[in-house]
């Protein structure tokens, strides 16, 4: 469920209609919903009620301010994957103790950053890394909580560029040789091990992959502290899929996935974190974007909008699928189209959809992109030099522009000429 429904034939965000916002920011722009995304964070905490747990906004899905105050806020911990996203959850005001530090490539500059700001612990993927954190540690006379991020071999039967659980994946120590790394770590002066660390993969459909995992990481909770090792928590990841084309998708509830962790994990006596991303932002944004022509091709109908590829790149980057609805809502039995909706932008693949029926719509309208609040305007860009689009924030009846949408100087103005040109 989510707060953007049509009312009297208009489609609002929350209380407020969505063309009044297109009126004051102009399209395209993102806007998310306060109500739905502190809802899908309460399913979840929620569900893992009964036993200790921290749930970790992935922020890598949706890392505006905003969104990470109004998160934190609520008790959420934050999930970061760079320097930078560790900066920007420290500037919503999230403290160390509740940031999780995930990542393949962690360098010595982002580990001190952490270190020194406060960090809840360093998920550590490789032996190298681990080396490297025991030194940056030592140096500043501290010791870094890690946890290692095992691969634990199980299919997520999920898009292949965001499965990350597998055998030959680029993420993890394969969890056969968990015992030799955590001997490793124990030895090492900087480090202090806590807990386990898996990530399987995001948009999973069902929980099997998830269960299969847990599993593993179960036998080896009870195998690691048997060789002496202190483990308090288990990182369980993220990865829990949303329904982008709802007519046919029901993916598993936070209420589902909770019952199964309480299930699996439940006697080994262990604090649960969980860093769901998508689940959490992914339906709690749309993407508005107003048609600017209908082209007639040989054989298809196109619908050319303002919006672009680099303002939305997952259907051109996985081949996405999203549900584009207009803003003004159609009566039962209206005529429909099909439609090859696209971008402006100078390359075939910059396509939304391709021979998509929907709504028959009309140059100048408004349409929205749903499911578009998780990896949205995180992974936009100024291709084409188009400026970054806005993101807006609606709470009940009021909204405000959260991201501001650059001037055309602005933008320019961020290359430097040097002086000898
Ligand atoms: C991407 C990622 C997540 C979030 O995945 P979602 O599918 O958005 O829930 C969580 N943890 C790690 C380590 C990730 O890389």
């Amino acid at each position: 469920m989510d707060h953007f429904l049509y009312r009297d034939g208009a489609l609002y965000a929350e209380d407020v209609p969505v063309a009044e916002i297109a009126a004051a920011v102009g399209t395209p722009f993102y806007v998310y919903s306060s109500a739905t995304l502190l809802r899908h964070f309460r399913l979840f905490d929620e569900a893992l009620d009964g036993m200790e747990h921290l749930v970790c906004f992935a922020m890598k899905s949706n890392s505006n301010q905003a969104v990470l105050k109004l998160l934190g806020d609520a008790g959420a911990g934050m999930d970061v994957v760079s320097g930078g996203e560790y900066l920007r959850a420290k500037a919503a005001g999230v403290s160390g103790d509740k940031i999780v530090f995930s990542g393949v490539g962690k360098t010595a500059d982002e580990m001190r950053l952490a270190l020194t700001g406060g960090v809840r612990q360093f998920n550590v993927e490789s032996e190298p890394e681990m080396r490297r954190l025991s030194e940056v540690a030592t140096s500043l006379g501290m010791v870094a909580p890690i946890t290692v991020r095992v691969n634990p071999d199980v299919d997520a039967k999920t898009h292949e560029k965001i499965s990350t659980g597998k055998k030959g994946d680029k993420f993890g120590i394969p969890i056969d040789r968990a015992s030799e790394v955590y001997a490793l770590a124990a030895s090492l002066p900087g480090l202090k091990v806590v807990g386990i660390d898996v990530h399987i993969g995001s948009q999973l459909t069902q929980l099997e992959p998830f269960e299969l995992a847990y599993e593993k990481v179960k036998d080896l909770t009870i195998q690691l502290r048997a060789e002496g090792h202190e483990i308090i928590r288990l990182d369980l990841g993220g990865g829990l899929g949303i329904p982008y084309e709802r007519s046919n998708e029901a993916p598993p509830l936070p209420t589902d996935y909770g019952a199964m962790v309480k299930r699996v994990l439940g006697d080994l006596d262990v604090e649960i974190e969980i860093e769901p991303g998508r689940l959490i932002s992914g339906n709690a944004g749309i993407m508005v974007s107003k048609v600017i022509y209908l082209k007639e091709g040989d054989d298809r109908q196109f619908l050319i909008i303002d919006g672009a590829m680099n303002d939305l790149v997952r259907p051109a980057m996985y081949g996405a699928y999203h549900d584009i609805i207009p803003v003004n809502e159609r009566p039962a039995g209206a005529q429909s189209a099909t439609y090859d909706i696209v971008g402006p932008i100078c390359e075939s693949g910059d396509t939304f959809a391709k021979g998509r029926s929907m709504a028959a719509v009309a140059p100048d309208e408004l349409i929205a992109f749903r499911s578009a609040g998780a990896y949205g305007a995180v992974m936009s860009s100024e291709y084409n030099s188009r400026p970054l689009i806005p993101e807006v924030l609606v709470q009940g009846d009021q909204f405000a522009v959260i991201r501001q949408r650059p001037t055309f100087d602005e933008m320019i103005n961020r290359d430097t000429i040097p002086e000898w040109l």
